[in-house]
């Protein structure tokens, strides 16, 4: 790629995190920061469902799935008056589903659901 300005050739600076080219001759560049795709996000997101949820019957049977805890447990997750983990990525062998694209599919169901809940660290993508 030649440069807009001088046509000389640009250089690549780029990183693991930014697309970015310089020109050595006149010094015209840019970059690009470049957001992590979400399958090939490893970090690891951990769900922490808030307290103040109501205990409906659909809400109990979606923690005891996504814990994978009896329906006494699940209830009891819900009505805890401090947020409680409910969820951690973990990288399994036979999955295709990056880290934070399991997080994804586990935060859409409590969103349908209504369920107040919080991703940590930070998830950057939108739940849909
Ligand atoms: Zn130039």
């Amino acid at each position: 790629m030649k440069c807009e300005k001088c046509g000389h050739e640009m250089e690549n600076c780029s990183t693991a995190q930014t697309i970015c080219l310089e020109c050595p001759n006149c010094g015209w560049g840019f970059a690009t920061t470049l957001s992590r795709p979400l399958d090939e996000d490893m970090t690891d997101y951990r769900i922490y469902l808030n307290p103040g949820n109501t205990e409906t019957k659909e809400h109990i049977k979606l923690i005891s799935v996504i814990c994978h805890v009896n329906y006494l447990q699940a209830r009891k997750l819900l009505s805890s008056q401090e947020p409680v983990l409910i969820y951690k990525a973990e990288q399994e062998a036979v999955s295709s589903l990056s880290k934070a694209g399991k997080v994804m599919q586990t935060a859409k169901c409590l969103k349908e659901s209504s369920l107040d809940f919080n991703i940590i660290p930070d998830f950057p993508y939108e739940i849909t």
